[in-house]
């Protein structure tokens, strides 16, 4: 399996005009957290404009020695009003890759580089349309995914899409690009990214969605055979 060795860690913040109007949700990560104090701070995070769109937190899920961390842009629909990451369409698709790959989601922690829903209304019907967020809220909402990696810290980290892996590897990054490969960083052992299963879902035609579908159960086994090298060890 190839390995780019470019050191990656957070990107240093910029320096945004907008710096007193978006604030950073460092303030509210308690001193010695542990997921549920996390969860439980994040509930009344306010440190950018996000919580007023959303219904409420949607913060990271799963084991806290998980030994795999994915990580996706933002909570969907269903996410916001389940209070969940990942159990809507694009969630249950990813389950049902990751069991196509021979990976456990009960074993794996799911979170997102924003833990609010962005979205705007459709300008017919009801339906809320996902919104990308802004650079300025991705980093308001980063201490409480730099917390969630200090203490899961887990072996492999993987990046679904391109906003969670410009924000996790630098804006260098292209996931057409770089997608599978294992990159070295001191976010985890091993650390990669991959399209975030909604882009399948949007796949103009079956043809489409069946490529991609392949392509990131592909990306997916890359990950369970890193689990399966490190059980070995
Ligand atoms: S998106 Fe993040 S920083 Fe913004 S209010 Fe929600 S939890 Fe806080």
């Amino acid at each position: 399996m190839s390995r780019r060795s470019t050191q990656l860690s957070f990107q240093p913040r910029a320096k945004s005009p907008n710096r007193n109007r978006t604030q950073s949700a460092l303030a509210l990560i308690p001193s010695s957290p542990s997921l549920s104090a996390l969860r439980q701070s994040a509930k009344d995070c306010q440190a950018c404009d996000l919580w007023k769109l959303g219904t409420q937190t949607v913060f990271g899920e799963g084991p806290v020695k998980a030994r795999v961390m994915f990580v996706g842009e933002q909570p969907g629909d269903s996410e916001d009003k389940a209070g969940r990451p990942f159990v809507g369409p694009a969630g249950k698709l990813l389950d049902e890759c990751l069991i196509e790959a021979g990976i456990e989601r009960s074993e794996i922690y799911v979170t997102n580089v924003v833990k609010h829903f962005k979205w705007a209304a459709a300008q017919r019907g009801k339906r809320r349309i996902h919104k990308k967020p802004r650079q300025s809220e991705i980093e308001a909402c980063r201490p409480w995914l730099e917390a969630e990696l200090r203490v899961v810290r887990p072996r492999v980290l993987v990046c679904l899409g391109a906003s969670a892996a410009q924000a996790l590897l630098g804006k260098q990054f292209r996931v057409t690009r770089d997608r599978g490969t294992l990159l070295e960083s001191d976010l985890a052992t091993h650390v990669m990214a991959t399209i975030h299963p909604a882009s399948i879902l949007r796949a103009p035609d079956r043809e489409g969605r069946e490529k991609q579908r392949v392509e990131f159960v592909r990306d997916l086994k890359k990950v369970a055979s890193l689990i399966a090298n490190e059980d070995a060890a």
